[in-house]
């Protein structure tokens, strides 16, 4: 999707096909269907064949040649020439005619339906207005989105889509996500809150200071995450292309012993077989199926988007699909990740001395853990005070400050510094300092489970994912509080980076072939956790889009629960394309038989496939609109309104 000047292309008339085509199609067709009711001699009849097939397959003849001559490679284009020319030498011109027009009927019929689709399921994505109204000295200016720098600031009226990122400096409104993650929660905004691209203002009007140009907002970082997802082909594309590399040939191969072998032991005449062996021809090709499976995956793709769950693959909606295990993180996935200091126990120092040496500690750390000792704290945050900043990944951190050095972490990390820490058996978290490498005393923390993880536990048993489990970094007893609370039976506690990894290939091996596992964590430290699973799914609201590197999927937000929900939408997907492959090989293997004795003529072959092609795109997108039906034709009635009254 090309949007360097911020103005989308209007979608072409006709697309691939050109004009061209189209037109030589129908004249072919009308000529066709006249012969049959005006009386001409044999000579006519069969020059007028020749005449609609060359029209019908002349692109066809090109496009073969040039494969031969450039890759010295064949596909269903020649074989389908090599069939019509064969036909017609064989006087068949009749057949022949039929057979390439609704071949090629066919072609335009679902390139058309699937180009529509394939725009439409972006178009439902992109809600962007492209032209926004820029606020400059004070005059209000339509201006194209690609041309907004950050710093301009634009006017959004209610009911409009913010086009950009950014921060409210005038008016105060509610504005929501659907669009984006599906949550109909309203948000209050006012001077100072930031907003999103693709999030509806349903409030007042507001004036927004742009924090990120077109190309850099956040709806733009999802349309490219789409694009890359489109390309990340799954097993099943693959394995289709392949089977494809193997069908052709094998057609061939029964062409040429239906044409030769066949009539010189058999019984009949030549010409029969040899009619039947280039009508065969025409079935050689999987091409429709091999553009149907990108298109259904590109379905669920943005179907997912517009829920807030970001596949960035083919493969990782494959992989979804067979998920049995769910691995999940605790701290921040299952609980909010908003800790609590809830009490101080100092030993030979005074409590607001120990946490203020505890804030310098972690004034660096990202942990939730230490946010909340520097929020307890309330130091002022001068980091020159402090040198000598280290972090040990899953254990703490320490720094020098003042003269002193001071630790801060788990029991392990304490352990590791020669200190022996007084173990708390209770079920909060906690985090032991350390001063000068004694003990000094420990701070205790609450976290809270997340309303939601409760139905997302729910949701998958009822889904029938079989096996959930729980890791974390955080001691036993607080792991087992939080797995008892939501009934997950499996947990492992105290884990670094480097064993959850490693319990993660454990569980991994241990599986049945063919099933799956995923793990669900926050995305900070674990990337070698998210490779050692089959899928890596990391759980973040809006703000941190751009940087979920490591992740094969992304929630945007907050919510565990959406992980059944993407299971389900990558099994209705999969289903999909099962129901087309097998479909798709059914009819061919039925007409493919029927040719051969005989029954039915190659352009009834052709044309079974032509419909079955286009009722697939056909209830693709159907499916698709029940994905995110509502709101789409909210949508539409809402610009027709707009547009009429
Ligand atoms: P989790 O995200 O499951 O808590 P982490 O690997 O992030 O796992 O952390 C594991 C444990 O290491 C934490 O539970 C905590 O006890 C300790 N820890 C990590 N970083 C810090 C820190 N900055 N301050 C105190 N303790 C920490
Ligand atoms: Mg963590």
């Amino acid at each position: 999707m090309k949007t360097d000047k911020g103005i989308k292309p209007a979608p072409p008339l006709f697309l691939s096909p050109n004009i061209l085509l189209i037109v030589c199609v129908a004249v072919a067709a009308i000529l066709f269907v006249a012969i049959q009711f005006i009386p001409v001699t044999q000579g006519v009849m069969t020059f007028v064949y020749i005449a609609c097939v060359t029209l019908v397959i002349y692109d066809m003849l090109i496009e073969a040649v040039m494969k031969l001559i450039r890759y010295k490679n064949y596909d269903e284009n020649l074989l389908i020439v090599i069939g019509a020319i064969g036909l017609l030498i064989l006087g068949e011109g009749l057949l022949c005619t039929a057979a390439v027009l609704v071949y090629k009927a066919g072609i335009i019929i679902y390139t058309i339906l699937e180009e529509k689709s394939a725009e439409m399921f972006e178009r439902v994505v992109d809600v962007r207005p492209m032209v926004v109204n820029a606020i400059d000295c004070g005059a209000v200016m339509q201006k194209s989105v690609g041309k907004i720098e950050v710093g301009d600031v634009i006017a959004v009226a209610s009911g409009e889509y913010i086009a950009l990122d950014g921060i409210v400096i005038g008016g105060a409104s509610v504005v929501d996500n659907a669009a984006l993650t599906g949550d109909t929660a309203q948000m209050q905004v006012s001077p100072g809150s930031p907003v999103h691209s693709g999030s509806m203002n349903r409030g007042g009007n507001l004036n927004i200071e742009v924090t990120a140009t077109f190309d850099h907002s956040f709806l733009s970082h999802v349309i490219k995450h789409i694009d890359i997802a489109e390309n990340r082909k799954s097993k099943t594309e693959k394995s289709i292309a392949s089977l494809a590399r193997v069908y052709m040939p094998a057609i061939v191969a029964i062409a040429i012993i239906t044409g030769l072998l066949v009539p010189i032991f058999g019984a009949l005449e030549f010409k029969t077989w040899l009619i039947r062996a280039f009508g065969l021809l025409f079935i050689s090709g999987l091409g429709a199926l091999l553009k149907m499976i990108p298109l259904t995956y590109l379905a669920g793709i943005t179907g997912a988007v517009k829920k807030g769950i970001l596949y960035k693959g083919s493969d990782v909606v494959e992989i979804l699909a067979r998920t049995t295990s769910v691995i999940f993180e605790k701290t921040g996935i299952l609980t909010t990740g908003h800790f609590k200091v809830t009490d101080v126990q100092a030993y030979g120092i005074s409590e607001e001395k120990l946490l203020m040496l505890a804030a310098y500690a972690e004034l660096r750390s990202e942990h939730p853990m230490a946010q909340a000792i520097v929020e307890e704290a309330d130091i002022d945050t001068d980091f020159s005070k402090i040198t000598g900043f280290r972090s040990f990944a899953g254990r703490g951190t320490e720094v020098d400050v003042a003269g002193l050095t001071v630790s801060a972490g788990n029991a392990r990390f304490m352990e590791e510094l020669g200190i022996t820490p007084d173990i708390s058996q209770n079920e909060s978290s906690v985090v032991y300092i350390a001063v000068n490498r004694k003990y000094a005393g420990r701070i205790l923390l609450s976290d809270t489970i997340k309303p939601d993880a409760q139905k997302a536990v729910r949701d998958l048993r009822a889904i029938g994912i079989d096996r959930l489990a729980l890791f974390t970094g955080d001691k036993y007893e607080t792991a087992g509080n939080v797995a008892g609370k939501l009934a997950i039976r499996e947990f492992y506690a105290e884990c670094i980076p480097d064993d959850k990894a490693a319990r993660i290939k454990g569980l991994h091996d241990m599986q049945l072939k063919g099933d799956r596992l995923i793990f669900v964590g926050d995305g900070k430290q674990d990337a070698a956790v998210m490779k050692a699973a089959d899928a890596g799914v990391v759980l973040r609201g809006l703000n941190e889009l751009s940087t979920a590197g490591d992740a094969d999927m992304v929630i945007m937000s907050d919510d565990p629960s959406k992980i059944a929900e993407a299971i389900v939408l990558a099994r209705s997907t999969n289903e999909i394309i099962r129901l087309d492959i097998l479909l798709t090989l059914g009819i061919k293997a039925l007409t493919l038989l029927l040719m051969l004795f005989g029954a039915i003529p190659a352009w009834l072959a052709v044309l079974a496939d032509v419909c079955l092609t286009s009722a697939m795109i056909v209830y693709v997108y159907q499916t698709f609109g029940k994905f995110g039906a509502v709101r789409r034709k909210r949508r539409i009635f809402g610009v027709r309104h707009r547009k009429y009254v």
